[in-house]
């Protein structure tokens, strides 16, 4: 059972009330004369949020996965011969890596925005599976993830890459959104957001001509996609997968990725993921770290990810490694600035918080000895934190994950900063059968409908899971 709280609509004019999943505390500064900045108060816990994934939704996704049928395909007969493979009319011989330019417009004049797309195509036959980063052209941790996937490191002979011992065919576009990324945005030249625009249109607008183009010439055959991401300006996220966790291909994905966190959530209009989804194909987003930044334990992870899906899936040789225990979680917690001025953030994404921390701290230089402290409504971890301080009153600063009965289990993996470890971020994988892995359920509902939704409202522009902004032609 969920408590008022979590169905509360956090937009709506409370006066009476604290935000949503916040807890606020005033001080004057006579009566509190010293403040230490990593002080915790206790404070009672009145934020309940989180309880097993609902038994219809966990009946769904067994319901889901027990009617699949993976099947043997004749066309990954490992044993047959493999053809060539050809993308956009150029040609990969079996046991070739190539790199091919594909225009994301088609033009007689003006700017074509060719963007380096890299095909490794087995000796052998299997599923071809698709890694897309850069979508939103501000989000680094794709194009960095995927450069180091294509490091000689990884594809030179004997390497886990060796196009000789792939089945099956990778392809990889490192920087979907080229322009965006060249002009340091987000967004296409046209002031629209890519992944709002799948499946496209031919005579569209600029940014759904792309989106038709690549949809229809390098995604739709594709039997897997991973796509690349990181938070939106002005905020980190801590390492997570986001899937449809009752579409069974892309359960299977999210899961060989080999992470803890994966939030069971819906696509929203227009992105590459449900686009994908409604299309068969099995398909997961990684969320890690910021935009305009290179987090290195993010590109990790994510290399550790992909890695992890092509072994799963035969397509590389090795075996996949797994974590300890896995977060399935359908809904989560926006921890929101009751005043505004400048925030003081003391936890950062990753960061494991009890209940009654402080996480953050307002202050107003035009109002000295006034802070307003923004509290953890139970034991969870932040997968979300903004790095930006300017905040005004609603502003979300973090997003919670709350973790209740499991809190025990999560602090054994916590190193001595409370950062929680992710798989894969540290260079020493743990080797760990299906079977051995835990699994939590966490119960819940996306306020605002999606994933990122609440931050939507606060700011134009979102991440992957946010609601799309509604735009006029
Ligand atoms: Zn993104």
């Amino acid at each position: 059972m969920l408590s008022a709280d979590s169905d509360e609509d956090p937009d709506e004019d409370k006066p009476v009330k604290a935000p949503k999943g916040v807890e606020t505390a005033k001080k004057s500064s006579k009566k509190a004369p010293i403040k230490s900045k990593k002080k915790k108060t206790r404070v009672k816990k009145t934020v309940r949020v989180a309880h097993e994934m609902s038994a219809d939704r966990r009946k769904e996704i067994k319901q889901a996965l027990k009617e699949h049928d993976a099947g043997i395909r004749d066309e990954w007969d490992r044993s047959s011969g493999q053809k060539s493979h050809t993308v956009m009319r150029k040609r990969v011989k079996p046991g070739q890596m190539r790199t091919i330019m594909v225009d994301l417009l088609e033009v007689d004049l003006g700017e074509s925005w060719p963007v380096p797309v890299t095909i490794i195509h087995g000796r052998r036959p299997g599923p071809t599976v698709t890694i897309t980063g850069g979508i939103h052209g501000d989000e680094l941790t794709g194009p960095s993830a995927c450069t180091h996937i294509l490091s000689n490191s990884m594809t030179d002979p004997g390497r886990p890459l060796d196009p000789d011992h792939v089945a099956g065919t990778i392809r990889l576009i490192p920087v979907m959104n080229l322009p965006g990324y060249r002009n340091k945005s987000r967004y296409f030249p046209d002031g629209r957001d890519l992944n709002r625009e799948f499946p496209g249109k031919a005579k569209g607008n600029t940014t759904s001509r792309v989106a038709h183009r690549m949809w229809n010439n390098i995604i739709k055959d594709t039997d897997y996609l991973i796509d690349l991401h990181s938070a939106a300006k002005g905020r980190s996220n801590m390492p997570q997968v986001r899937a449809n966790l009752a579409d069974p291909p892309s359960n299977i994905i999210a899961k060989a990725f080999g992470i803890e966190v994966i939030l069971d959530s819906k696509p929203p209009k227009g992105s590459l993921r449900r686009c994908a989804m409604e299309e068969g194909i099995g398909a997961m987003t990684y969320e890690g770290g910021g935009a305009d930044n290179l987090d290195h334990e993010a590109v990790q992870v994510a290399v550790h990810g992909v890695l992890n899906i092509l072994r799963s899936l035969h397509v590389i040789p090795g075996n996949p490694s797994r974590p300890r225990f896995r977060i399935l979680a359908s809904g989560s917690t926006w921890l929101r600035a009751a005043e505004g001025g400048l925030l003081d953030m003391y936890v950062g994404a990753s960061s494991f918080v009890e209940s009654g921390e402080v996480v953050a701290t307002v202050s107003d230089p035009a109002t000295p000895g006034l802070t307003i402290d923004v509290i953890a409504p139970g034991d969870g971890l932040m997968i979300c934190t903004a790095t930006n301080p300017h905040v005004t009153a609603g502003t979300p600063v973090g997003h919670f994950l709350p973790l209740e009965k499991h809190s025990e289990l999560v602090r054994t993996q916590v190193d001595e900063n409370m950062m929680f470890v992710v798989s894969g971020s540290t260079e020493e994988p743990v080797w760990r059968e299906e079977v051995d892995v835990d699994e939590i359920s966490l119960e819940g509902e996306w306020s605002g409908g999606s994933v990122d939704a609440e931050w939507q409202h606060a700011f134009t522009g979102d991440s992957e899971s946010g609601e799309a902004t509604p735009r006029n032609d």
